[in-house]
C-alpha cells in the first residue's frame, strides 16, 4: 500500500510549509525514512546516489527526485507531486543536485536541510560543491510532521499490531514452548510467526529468560530455558511499511512473591502511563505517570529506561516519552508504553503495547492481554 497523491501532497506541502519557517531554503532527503513518506519512495542503501532536492515553499521550483537510472523504474511517478531525474551511470549525481540547489536556492549562503542517515561520502562531495551553505539535519523539519500520523497511517500501525497481537497470543496460549528450549530457538519461532500472521519483514525478536531478563535489550542467546522464569519477549517488524513493537513477560512456573509484585507493578505502572497519553499533555507526563508507580513500589533504581518511543515507519521515531521532553501529544501521536523492571543477576519485566493518542483520549493499538501469565 503506498500512499495515495493526495497524502503525499499534503506531506510535501507541510514540509516546504516548516521549511520556510525555519528557513530552510532546500532539503535533500536521501536514505532514511523520509524518502517513503513524502514520495512513496524507498532508497536502495547502496553507493550510488539518491537523493529529493526539496525547495522550501519559498522557491517556486518543484520537488525533483534524482535516481539511478536503473534505479528508476522503482519510481511509481506521482508527476503532479514531484518530477524524476534519472541519472546515467557515466554522469555525476553530486554535480546534478548541487546545480538543482543552485537554481532553486537563489541565496548566496543557504541554509540546507540533509536526510539524518544521508552517506557522509556525498555530504562531504555536497560541502564541496555548494561552498557558503550551512547544513541542519531533516530530522528538525520532518520528525514533528512525521510523529503526527494521518488516518491511513494509524490503520497500518493498527493492522501491523494486530498481526504481532496474534503471535502474543500464542505466547501467552503456551502455544510457544519454551522450557528445555534456546532462547534462539523460540526467537526464531516468534519471528516465523509474525512473518505468517502477515508481516513482511522481522525487525527483532527479543527473547530474554532468567537472569538474562533483567538485560533490557538482550539478545537471544543459546541459553536453554529453565522451568520456574520469567521469559521476556519482546518483538516487531514492519508490514506496508509501518512497524509493530510489542513485549510481554511470562513464567514457566508460579513467580515467587517478590517477582509477582515486580509483574503486577510493572503492569499497573504500564495502565498508568497509557492512560497518562492524552492529547495535550506534555510526553514527559507519560514517562512519570509510568515511573511514579514502578518508584511508589520501591523498584525505581530498576526501572532504567524512558517510557517510550513514537513508531511509524520506523521502529523508534518521535515523540519520545522521557523526562525532560515538553512537547505535547497530538492526536496522530503513535509511540510505544513500556516500562521495566530489571534487577541485575535476578529477574527483569517488561509489558509494551503501542498507544495512539485520539481526541477521544488513549487508545491501546494492542490488545493481547496484561494479567500474570504462566505457561508450561
Ligand atoms: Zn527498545
Ligand atoms: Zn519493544
Ligand atoms: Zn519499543
Amino acid at each position: 500500500m503506498s500512499p495515495s497523491a493526495a497524502a503525499l501532497t499534503s506531506r510535501l506541502g507541510r514540509a516546504r510549509q516548516a521549511m520556510a519557517e525555519q528557513a530552510v531554503d532546500a532539503m535533500l532527503v536521501s536514505l532514511g525514512a523520509d524518502l517513503p513518506w513524502l514520495t512513496g519512495y524507498t532508497a536502495m542503501p547502496l553507493e550510488r546516489l539518491t537523493m529529493l532536492v526539496l525547495p522550501s515553499s519559498a522557491s517556486g521550483a518543484g520537488p525533483v527526485l534524482v535516481v539511478p537510472q536503473l534505479e528508476a523504474p522503482r519510481v511509481a511517478p506521482v508527476p503532479e507531486v514531484f518530477s524524476v531525474r534519472p541519472w546515467a551511470e557515466t554522469e555525476d549525481p553530486v554535480a546534478i543536485v548541487s546545480d538543482l540547489v543552485r537554481s532553486c536556492c537563489r541565496a548566496p549562503a543557504p541554509v540546507l536541510a540533509i536526510s539524518d542517515r544521508a552517506w557522509a561520502t556525498f555530504l562531504l562531495q555536497l560541502q564541496e560543491r555548494l561552498v557558503g551553505a550551512s547544513w541542519v539535519k531533516a530530522s528538525a523539519v520532518t520528525a514533528p510532521l512525521r510523529a503526527v500520523k494521518d488516518a491511513d497511517e494509524v490503520a497500518a500501525l493498527a493492522a501491523v499490531a494486530a498481526s504481532a497481537d496474534r503471535v502474543a497470543a500464542a505466547l501467552l496460549a503456551g502455544e510457544v514452548p519454551l522450557v528445555g528450549r534456546t532462547e534462539r530457538a523460540v526467537s526464531a519461532e516468534i519471528g516465523r510467526r509474525l512473518l505468517e500472521e502477515g508481516h513482511d519483514r522481522v525487525n527483532f525478536a527479543i527473547v530474554a529468560s532468567g537472569p538474562n531478563s533483567a538485560s533490557p535489550h538482550h539478545d537471544a542467546t543459546e541459553r536453554t530455558i529453565g522451568r520456574d522464569e520469567a521469559v521476556v519477549c519482546d518483538f516487531g517488524g514492519t508490514m506496508d511499511g509501518y512497524c509493530s513493537d510489542i513485549t510481554r513477560t511470562v513464567f514457566t512456573g508460579p513467580p515467587r512473591a517478590e517477582l509477582a509484585l515486580v509483574y503486577e507493578t510493572v503492569a499497573e505502572a504500564q495502565a498508568a502511563g497509557s492512560q497518562a497519553a492524552r492529547v495535550g499533555v506534555a510526553c514527559s507526563e507519560v514517562d512519570r505517570a509510568a515511573r511514579r508507580v514502578i518508584e511508589e513500589a520501591g523498584f525505581g533504581p530498576y526501572f532504567v529506561h524512558r517510557t517510550g518511543h513514537g513508531i511509524g515507519l520506523e521502529e523508534h521515531e518521535g515523540p519520545y516519552l522521557v523526562e525532560g521532553n515538553s512537547t505535547r501529544l497530538m492526536a496522530g501521536h503513535c509511540f510505544s508504553v513500556e516500562p521495566g523492571v530489571y534487577v541485575p543477576g535476578r529477574h527483569g519485566v517488561r509489558i509494551e503495547d503501542i498507544v495512539v493518542a485520539t481526541e477521544q483520549g488513549p487508545m491501546a493499538l494492542n490488545k493481547a492481554p496484561h494479567g500474570l501469565t504462566v505457561v508450561a
